[in-house]
């Protein structure tokens, strides 16, 4: 009887262990079966997400260059109209670029062109606008070997021909088949095969895109120092405190120049002693300017070299009456079309005054501009007072008209 209960416990407990074993092993495949479907699960979600999200990168990519196809850009229409439009994102061609705009400044010859409402030489309205940008290459055309997608580049405003009478002198900025480009306020902007070819740069990696669009302006500045023939020690007069104005004046200071900034407003008082100004005279008055100027000279000599940065008439004659004998006299500022000056015929003779009018850059001297931006001692900071988006360009604007304080305002797209 015992034997037969023990047989059976014992049976029973097999029995029991065969079942326990037995569910065992089934959790285990069932757990290890699990794991795996939840790894290969995991595994394959992750690797949706990833070709999702990848694939959404290159459809909004896509969708920005292609599938879009419009941006919003600034379109002038005329005086004193701006309008922001979505106009068809440009495509590189061969040997062009498509450049996202990183920064677009503002400028007084936008300003002029605003309230003009055309350029002789550079815009024709309706036409997309801006001319100082610097950006991220996003397109290169067939053919383009010194840029690719991702570059940082600052794409000057123009590209001599290289073939023509002043091109071959060195004259560049004079050639007679210039090509200007405009658009820099806008999301995008396409940059001609000669302006790639001949005047797009490669900006080192610690220089911002705001400070390297100031190649342009800059450019300009250098341009007329230098047609100034300015030797070691030279006083430098500078008339208009505007953004030109100032920069050839911190040029000059930067050359080891002494310099005179002759300005109307307050702000430019305090932009010009910040960019080295040794002097600064801050009148609305000719006469006066013309006086105290002399003043700061030895014996009321006049300075050596004056450079006229303002665009009227007045400045023009102003700028005659600053210089010593045998000095130089340099035209910066462009007049309005069909404008005449009186100057003393006498003076500038009998004193062998020289007289230049320097006109926009080559593009040697862009490079040494980026060159100078680069460099650190250049204060581009200083320059770049304001920043604003696209939809605020003709608030913007207004204010500049207004004479403000800004010094140039980097557009933002
Ligand atoms: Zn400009
Ligand atoms: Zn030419």
């Amino acid at each position: 009887m015992a034997s037969t209960v023990k047989d059976a416990i014992l049976r029973g407990r097999k029995t029991v262990e065969t079942v326990v074993e037995g569910g065992l092993n089934t959790v285990e495949t069932v757990v290890e079966a699990g794991l795996n479907t939840v790894d290969a699960v995991v595994g394959k979600g992750r690797r949706g997400v990833e070709s999702a999200v990848s694939l959404g990168r290159r459809t909004v990519e896509h969708t920005l260059l292609h599938g879009r196809g419009t941006m919003q850009a600034a379109v002038l229409h005329g005086r004193e109209d701006i309008r922001i439009e979505e106009v068809p994102i440009p495509k590189a061609e061969a040997g062009e670029l498509v450049v996202r705009v990183g920064a677009a400044l503002t400028c007084g010859t936008d300003l002029k062109v605003f309230r003009r409402g055309y350029h002789a030489r550079m815009i024709v309205p309706p036409a997309l606008f801006g001319h100082e940008l610097a950006g991220t290459v996003v397109q290169a055309g067939e053919g383009v070997g010194d840029f690719t997608a991702g570059d940082r580049v600052v794409a000057l405003n123009s590209a001599p021909c290289g073939q023509c009478f002043f091109c071959e002198r060195g004259q560049e900025n004079l050639c007679d088949d210039i090509l200007f480009n405009n658009g820099a306020y806008a999301e995008f902007i396409r940059i001609p095969a000669r302006i790639v070819a001949k005047n797009t740069l490669h900006i080192p990696d610690h220089v911002k895109l705001e400070y390297a669009a100031l190649t342009e302006p800059l450019a300009c500045a250098v341009h007329g120092f230098e047609d100034s023939r300015p030797r070691p020690g030279d006083t430098v007069a500078v008339i208009g405190g505007g953004p030109l104005g100032l920069m050839i004046l911190h040029v000059a200071a930067l050359a080891g120049c002494e310099t005179i900034a002759i300005v109307k407003h307050d702000g430019q008082v305090e932009a010009a002693k910040q960019l080295g100004a040794s002097h600064v005279v801050q009148t609305t008055s000719i006469r006066k300017a013309i006086k105290e100027t002399r003043a700061l000279t030895e014996k009321n000599r006049g300075v050596d070299i004056a450079v006229e940065a303002v665009g009227v008439p007045e400045a023009w004659q102003e700028a005659v009456e600053l210089v010593r004998k045998g000095g130089c006299v340099n035209f910066f500022g462009g007049c309005a079309l069909g404008t005449h000056v009186t100057l003393d015929t006498n003076r500038i003779h009998y004193s062998d005054i020289t007289l230049r009018a320097t006109f926009h850059h080559t593009p040697a001297i862009c490079r040494k501009a980026l060159e100078l931006i680069a460099g650190g001692r250049f204060q581009a900071q200083a320059f770049i007072t304001g920043h604003a988006h696209l939809y605020e360009l003709n608030r913007v604007f207004e204010e500049l008209m207004n004479r403000g304080s800004e010094i140039k305002t980097a557009i933002v797209p």
